[in-house]
This record gives C-alpha cells, structure tokens and sequence, in this order.
C-alpha cells in the first residue's frame, strides 16, 4: 500500500482520523513550526502512534531540484513532486531590513512567496509559458502548502516571521478550488503556518463562476483579476478563456465578492507593446474598475522565445499609470523581479526542460 501524505490534510480532517484528537494539533506544530522532517522526531507522540504514522503516511510531497538566486534577492524553485513532475515557486524578499545609525536593527524583510496550483495550466493564454505547455494535473494541498513550508525551511525563515503568499505560479487557482481551499485553510491554522488569510492572494484568469464559489466560500483572502485587456476582443485573443467568462461577467463577479474593508481587488494587467499600452485603453479602464474598491498592479511583459510579444517601453508604462491615478485608481507598477532568472510563470521549468 502507498503511503498518504500526511500534509495533504487540514487539522479538522487529521483530528478526526487521529485518536485522541488533540494529537493532530501536536503533529501540526511539529511540521508547521518545528520544521521537522520525520515522525521520529515528534518527541511528545506515544511510541506505537510513531510507528503507525510512519507505516501510513508520509511527509515529503516535494524536493528541491534547482534553486537560482536573481540579483535582486528573489530565488526561485523548481520542486519536483513524487511522480517526477515539476513546478516552480519564487522567494521575493519585497524590502530589506531597516537598520538605525547605531546599527539597531528596525525593521525586518518582509517575504512575498509566489506559489503553484497547477502542474501546467489548461487555460492557455497565449503570453503565458505555463498555459503554452498545457495542463498535467491538479497539485494536492500537500504539495502546495509544502512549497512555502519548503521555501521557509530552506531560508531559515522563523516560523513566526511574517509572509504573504499569492497563488501566481503555475496553473488557475480555481481550476482547483477543492485543494486550494483546504491550503489555505492549512496555510491559515494557528498550529499551521498561521498566515492570515488576509495575507494570501488568489489569482484568477477570471472564472467567474468560480469566483463566486469562492466569494461564498468566505475564507477572508484576497483577489486578484488577470484582466490584461478592457476589450473582449483583445482579451480573447490574449485569454481563450474570456469566450467562456467574458469581461463583464467577471467585473459582476467581483462587485459581489466578500472584500476586506480595509482591503480592494487587484486587478493584473499585463502591459504588452502596442497590444494594450496606450491612453484609450487606461480610460477603458478607468470606466470598467468605475465603482470596484480596485487597485491597479501593471506588468512588463517579460519576453521569451516562441512569442511575439513585446515588452512596452518604460514611458508608455509610466504614462498608462499616471493617467489612472490622475483619475481617482490605485495604479502600481510591478518590479521587474528576478527578471534575470527568468521570473514569469513557466520559464524556469521551459529553459530546464530544455537544458536536460
Ligand atoms: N492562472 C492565474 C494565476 C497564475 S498568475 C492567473 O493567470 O491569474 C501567472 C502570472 O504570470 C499572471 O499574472 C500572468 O500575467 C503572469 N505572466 C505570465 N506570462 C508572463 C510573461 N511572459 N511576462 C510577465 N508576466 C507573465
Ligand atoms: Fe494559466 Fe494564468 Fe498562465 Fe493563463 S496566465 S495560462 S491562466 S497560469
């Protein structure tokens, strides 16, 4: 008999297959928070409870195949799952720690981590190496929970310390909503990783069905739209999925959605060269967000080969945002991240595959 993965279950679930429950919070702690790395070592469990976890399950979904470090700090991942399969993760320390004249240290990093769904991604936009490499399969909550407890593992990162996680690695996010909702719950649990929901993001193509699934799911994180173009037409061409949810299906989505009133809804927008960089389209723009508690995230286009896209100047970028925030939306440019690992979705996995 194959083992299970231990961490593919939410405490709830853990507590009612292991007697007495209370030994599902311990063996949490043990793996969120000490970091351990086998049952052996969960020195307050009883001797023969040792050994039926360890003929039962098991506690490693994933292993570190390569990690390359950017010279901006951000370090990505590329796990390998048990069935060989591979997916990507990314480490963005998004400020550096703060130190006073003394040398006193004020303020530590704080820690973004990207994370997959998806092994590939059946949605298929037509900019995204992920969706070009088409979809293999859903990832459990085990493996995706275990790629932050990994990354946390890997750096040192005290189990205490603060991180945001945003599901915008490999795949659609609610093309598996059963499993990614159990990693949030799991990412959640104070005998967990205790992250705050209002510290995970999720982010969508735009299944707005899905969306609503999830609003009434009401697990407090927040949402991210990959909207990339204000046209239909644009946007199909970009994403074959917007034949199916267009936009303005999507934008109902989100005004319903349950939002934190101290937080808005992002909305992605990929800023490709003369696709979509120009003024009419900022004011297409600003007239579709017109009543959505939004903010603006725009992104360079990240070129790669077998694409014919191109990344838009810095002035138009500049330009588009300006005339956002002159017109009442929150408007950020993303950093250019880890641009020399290769940072968007797929393109680390692409140049391994490759290279091998
Ligand atoms: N499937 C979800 C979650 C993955 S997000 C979604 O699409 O929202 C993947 C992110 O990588 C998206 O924000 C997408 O815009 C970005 N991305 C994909 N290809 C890119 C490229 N070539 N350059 C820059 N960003 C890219
Ligand atoms: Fe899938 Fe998102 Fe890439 Fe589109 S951008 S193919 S939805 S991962």
């Amino acid at each position: 008999m194959s083992k299970i993965c231990i961490l593919d279950y939410t405490k709830e679930e853990l507590s009612s297959i292991i007697k007495p429950s209370f030994r599902a919070k311990q063996i949490y702690e043990w793996i969120y928070k000490k970091y351990v790395d086998s049952f052996q070592e969960m020195k307050n469990l009883p001797k023969d409870l040792i050994e039926e976890l360890n003929d039962k399950y098991h506690l490693e979904p994933l292993k570190i195949a390569t990690i390359e470090e950017s010279r901006d700090g951000s370090k990505k991942y590329l796990f390998e799952l048990n069935d060989g399969k591979t997916v990507e993760s990314v480490l963005l320390p998004m400020k550096k720690e703060k130190y006073d004249e003394d040398g006193k240290l004020l303020s530590l990093t704080r820690y973004t981590i990207c994370i997959s769904s998806q092994v590939g991604c059946k949605i298929g936009c037509s900019f995204c190496l992920t969706g070009k490499s088409g979809f293999l399969r859903n990832l459990t909550a085990g493996e995706i929970t275990s790629q932050v407890l990994m990354i946390k593992k890997d750096n040192n990162i005290a189990e205490n310390r603060r991180v945001n996680i945003v599901f915008m690695g490999m795949g659609e996010p609610l093309d598996n909503l059963d499993n990614v909702q159990k990693a949030v719950k799991i990412f959640s649990d104070p005998f967990g990783l205790s992250i705050s929901p209002r510290r995970q993001t999720i982010s969508t193509s735009g299944l707005s069905s899905q969306i609503k699934k999830l609003g009434d799911m009401n697990l407090g994180i927040l949402l991210a739209i990959s909207l990339h173009a204000v046209d239909d037409k644009l946007r199909e061409q970009l994403m074959p999925i917007n034949k199916a949810y267009n936009i303005e299906s999507i934008i109902n989505a989100v005004k319903k959605f349950p939002v934190d009133t101290r937080k808005r809804v992002m909305f992605e927008y990929l800023v490709i060269k003369d696709l979509n960089d120009d003024i009419k389209s900022a004011k297409k723009l600003v007239k579709l967000l017109h009543g959505i508690k939004a903010k603006v995230n725009l992104i360079f286009f990240n070129p790669h080969s077998g694409i014919d896209y191109k990344r838009p100047n810095v002035k138009d970028v500049l330009s588009f945002q300006d005339y956002l925030i002159k017109h009442g939306v929150l408007c950020t440019i993303r950093e250019s991240k880890g641009l020399d690992i290769s940072a968007a979705c797929g393109q680390l996995k692409d140049r391994k595959e490759k290279e091998l």
